[in-house]
């Protein structure tokens, strides 16, 4: 439980046949012992071919099964196109991230439904669903394993030089080249610490390896430094060309670059629009954005 409440819990299956990485540790066998267990239909539908990336809440309600009284989810509607990218904002436990729980299959919705590309995933296999699908989340898991193996969990059948295309991509190449092994340089519990900004750009590689439709971005919190912010900035602007992209958003230069921004507040979505429409309402978006970013009026 501890596990899947930092979020690594979510790990294992994102990634795919993480138990088949080179240099997999028991660890990772915990982690995905750790995964909440939903249903595997008996008669699973394919998901629609090729991956379009449209992602659709219908009339969503959902409760933790261990809090069946307190729905996390209510009436929950949206629709985000191919290729949209999508800020999610509002205050801690208003469902941001029970979003993505519910997009990634590690919960079945309570009444109403969740589509990719029209078909409803509760009818499809997790496996199939996940693999539509890449995180980056807030807490990135670094394994104790080399730079190169960390980034291969995104896809383990990738070759080398495309695990280090990746990590050039997401601008992690700088730094591991000036450690002392490259690429092979061990990282987490007996290597190396990496700073929150660098362990971001893993993930990142991670999530651009992974070549999947749909992009779940769940920013980070705690600040970087200036030169972690750029180069991660920059590694997210890659990593979101051509795909669709939610992302939970913390900063304002997140929510500025999306096309829509979703307000949820009590397990509802409670605005809807852009940064200066919703700024010019006046509601919970701009009382928030006063707060967050310091802003005050349309600007
Ligand atoms: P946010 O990401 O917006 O901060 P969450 O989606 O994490 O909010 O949480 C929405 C609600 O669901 C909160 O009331 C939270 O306490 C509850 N919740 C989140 N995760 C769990 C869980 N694993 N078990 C039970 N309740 C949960
Ligand atoms: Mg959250």
């Amino acid at each position: 439980a501890v596990l899947a409440a930092s979020g690594l819990g979510q790990l294992g299956e994102v990634w795919g046949e993480i138990s088949q990485a080179a240099g997999a540790t028991e660890r990772i066998a915990e982690l995905l012992d750790e995964q909440p267990q939903v249903a595997e239909p008996a008669h699973p539908i394919a998901l629609s071919e090729p991956p379009q990336g449209a992602v659709r809440f219908n009339d969503v309600g959902f409760a933790y099964p261990g809090r069946p009284d307190l729905p996390a989810l209510r009436g929950v509607s949206f629709e985000v196109r191919p290729g949209e990218r999508v800020a999610i904002v509002g205050p801690s436990g208003a469902g941001k991230s029970t979003l993505f729980q519910l997009l990634l299959r590690f919960y079945d919705p309570v009444s109403g439904s969740v589509e990719i590309d029209g078909v409803d995933i509760a009818r499809a296999s997790p496996r199939a669903v996940r693999a539509r699908l890449a995180l980056v989340p807030q807490d990135v898991a670094i394994f104790a394993a080399s730079i190169r193996e960390n980034i291969r969990l995104g896809r383990p059948d990738a070759t080398d030089e495309e695990v280090e295309e990746a990590g050039r991509l997401a601008r992690a190449d700088e730094f591991v080249a000036r450690l002392p092994e490259g690429w092979e340089t061990s990282v987490g519990e007996r290597g190396i610490t990496l700073s929150g900004g660098q362990r971001q750009r893993l993930a990142i590689a991670r999530a651009i390896l992974r070549r999947a439709p749909i992009l779940l971005l769940d920013e980070a919190t705690s600040a970087l430094d200036a030169e972690s912010e750029t180069l991660v900035q920059q590694a997210l602007d890659r990593s979101m060309q051509g795909r669709t992209t939610l992302v939970i958003a913390h900063r304002l230069a997140t929510v500025l670059s999306a096309d829509r921004i979703l307000v949820m507040d009590g397990g509802h979505v409670v605005e809807e629009g852009t940064h200066a429409s919703l700024v010019a309402q006046g509601g919970l978006y701009a009382r928030l954005a006063a707060l967050q970013f310091g802003e005050t009026n349309g600007g």
